[in-house]
């Protein structure tokens, strides 16, 4: 059954380069829902993602997919830096280091990547999150719960 979807357009991208596409960083927001929601359309903060997941699985979109969030701040990624030209970026409400993503929030997740794993031939090797590529720096997702993500990625787009 399809989560439900709601565009929640923000001001916090950019529209003039072309946004290419390649795969997806995901990342925990370390806030509730409505709190991640407050800040990403907040023009002072100057932070978005594509899409935001709740615990129950409904979804925010909040950038086209072709323009440009700014999810990833500094950033390499397959030997390429400013990663939010090239990933989209897809964050889940909540903290991973205290409390694992819901099994919903997982299937939503995937119900997102799948229209969009055929449109722009993405593959396992352009899935990531956003402690691999800025470490150090950033500790979203816990590898626990990336490693479940990558799992459930693998079992349904991986033949
Ligand atoms: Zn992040």
């Amino acid at each position: 059954m399809p989560f439900p979807e709601h565009s929640i357009p923000t001001p916090n991208h950019d529209a003039t380069r072309e946004h290419e596409r390649l795969g997806v960083c995901f990342h925990h927001s370390a806030e509730t829902f409505a709190d991640s929601l407050a800040i990403l359309t907040d023009p002072a903060r100057k932070v978005s993602y594509h899409c935001l997941i709740d615990l129950d699985g409904a979804r925010a979109t909040l950038v086209a997919d072709a323009h440009i969030a700014w999810h990833a701040g500094v950033s390499s990624f397959h030997g390429r830096e400013r990663c939010n030209d090239f990933l989209l970026g897809c964050s889940f409400a909540g903290n991973t280091w205290h409390a694992p993503l819901t099994d919903a929030q997982i299937a939503s997740a995937l119900e997102w990547v799948a229209p969009r794993w055929t449109r722009y031939g993405w593959t396992l090797a352009w899935m990531t999150d956003h402690r691999q590529i800025a470490p150090q720096r950033k500790d979203d997702l816990n590898p626990v719960e990336w490693e479940r993500l990558r799992a459930a990625l693998a079992a349904r787009f991986v033949p």
